[in-house]
């Protein structure tokens, strides 16, 4: 056999000689735009007062009013990152101590994390091992007398399953709020997504489609949401009462405030948002097409209707039908030089402060909270696929960073075919080898 059939794990050659391009949304439009504002000498518009600059400063509201007529919806509002716009969606719709808000555990911690931070109780949900979304059928089952809203995110560029999570929320009085912070441009059932919760959220930091930083967006139809979204982001307790607002429950003020600077830059960005969306479904199209046909590989389908972003290039590996170990199919594609990493998000109730409840009182499970009745608990598990995926299945191309082009894209199927020829002595050697 010359080395030219053998895997790089096997001595042969890689397949890839130098990184792939990164991914770079930034140009010239942005550096002039931020520019702009820092000739202007007026960094920040907004002020904590029941005055005009309330509302904040000429960019922030220029970008939030394109940012609403792009998403079709009443309101946008700018907020300094999508965790912020979270806790402001959570506390604007009134969760309270004790409440229990169902969540996926498959996401970044921040979409969880805010339920905490208002005393209320997270129960995780299932999520789908197609989409890797919560899985709607799961949230019904978990629904008690104490459910007040559910977040599900749009995870990984997909879109979750909202007709049946619209319909759910109907049928129990319940409110949803979207994370869409990983699926900017994305489409589903003719509607853009982040608009299909009472509240929608999306990420403007540096990982995500586009960028200004640090950054996000709230997005509602309601009118009286996006006033307290308002209130919560600048300093809600000293402006409700010159402004006469009597609904104040969890209008405690944080300064969530985005500035000129990230404003500027944003409403460039809102620009590119559709090619740069375009470009990377191409790409990750290719490397799709790449790994079809493997044994062992799932490449997950796109539901119908639904327009992926491809935050991530989630595919799937069965260890027992591959010959070998995710982890050792993994390393030996980044010995190829394709930077393939595995698991996706670790299910959040994984996390310290869930497995020993240190969020909700000293004395474990159950709850000793004064407030709380209920019984959810965190127990390894709870949500076996999110488990699953997180431990053995899922892997990904980091679609968000790294950018190969169609050619490069197609290399990768052949060194994957070298390595799964070779399966077994590839799990022996990267064993041996102590990873
Ligand atoms: C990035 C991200 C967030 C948090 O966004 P920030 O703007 O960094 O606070 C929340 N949820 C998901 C799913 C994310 O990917």
């Amino acid at each position: 056999m010359t080395s030219h059939d053998l895997p790089a794990a096997l001595g042969g050659k890689p397949a890839f000689s130098k990184p792939f391009r990164a991914y770079q949304p930034i140009g010239r439009e942005e550096l002039d735009a931020a520019v702009a504002v820092l000739k202007s000498g007026k960094l920040s518009g907004f002020i904590g007062a029941w005055v005009p600059e309330f509302y904040g400063g000429p960019r922030v509201r220029r970008l939030e009013e394109r940012w609403a007529r792009y998403f079709g919806v009443r309101h946008a509002l700018s907020v300094n990152s999508a965790t912020s716009g979270l806790y402001a969606a959570i506390g604007a719709l009134g969760i309270e101590p004790g409440d229990e808000v169902i969540v996926t555990p498959t996401t970044m911690s921040a979409t969880v994390t805010g339920i905490v931070l208002y005393q209320a109780v997270p129960v995780f949900a299932d999520i789908s091992p197609d989409t890797f979304c919560i899985d709607p059928a799961e949230v019904e089952r978990l629904i008690t007398p104490r459910t007040r809203a559910i977040i599900a995110v749009d995870i990984y560029g997909a879109t979750a399953d909202w007709r049946r999570l619209r319909g759910i929320a109907r049928r129990h009085g319940l409110q949803l709020i979207e994370d869409s912070a990983q699926s900017l441009g994305g489409r589903y059932l003719g509607r853009r997504s982040g608009t299909f919760g009472d509240i929608g959220v999306f990420s403007l930091n540096r990982h995500k489609h586009i960028h200004c930083g640090e950054g996000g967006l709230c997005v509602t139809d309601d009118d009286r949401l996006a006033e307290r979204i308002r209130l919560i982001r600048n300093h809600g307790e000293a402006v409700v009462g010159a402004r006469g607002t009597k609904d104040i429950v969890n209008i405690l003020g944080f300064n969530f405030r985005m500035n000129e600077v990230e404003a500027a830059i944003s409403l460039e960005q809102l620009k590119k948002l559709e090619g740069l969306v375009r470009e990377r479904i191409k790409i990750s199209d290719a490397v799709r097409d790449a790994f079809r046909g493997l044994e062992g590989i799932t490449v997950p389908e796109v539901p119908a209707g639904m327009r992926h972003v491809y935050y991530y290039l989630c595919l799937k590996l069965d260890p027992r039908k591959a010959g070998l170990s995710r982890k050792a199919f993994v390393q030996a594609m980044n010995l190829e030089g394709v930077p393939l990493r595995e698991g996706g998000y670790e299910p959040i109730y994984y996390q310290p402060m869930y497995q020993r409840k240190i969020a909700f009182g000293r004395k474990g499970y159950p709850f000793t909270a004064p407030y709380y009745r209920g019984k959810a608990d965190y127990r390894r598990g709870l949500c076996p696929v999110a488990e699953r995926m997180w431990e053995r299945e899922l892997f990904y191309f980091p679609t968000q960073s790294s950018m190969p082009c169609a050619a490069e894209a197609a290399r990768m199927g052949p060194a994957a075919r070298r390595i799964l020829r070779h399966a077994a002595a590839v799990e022996k050697r990267l064993a041996a080898h102590g990873r």
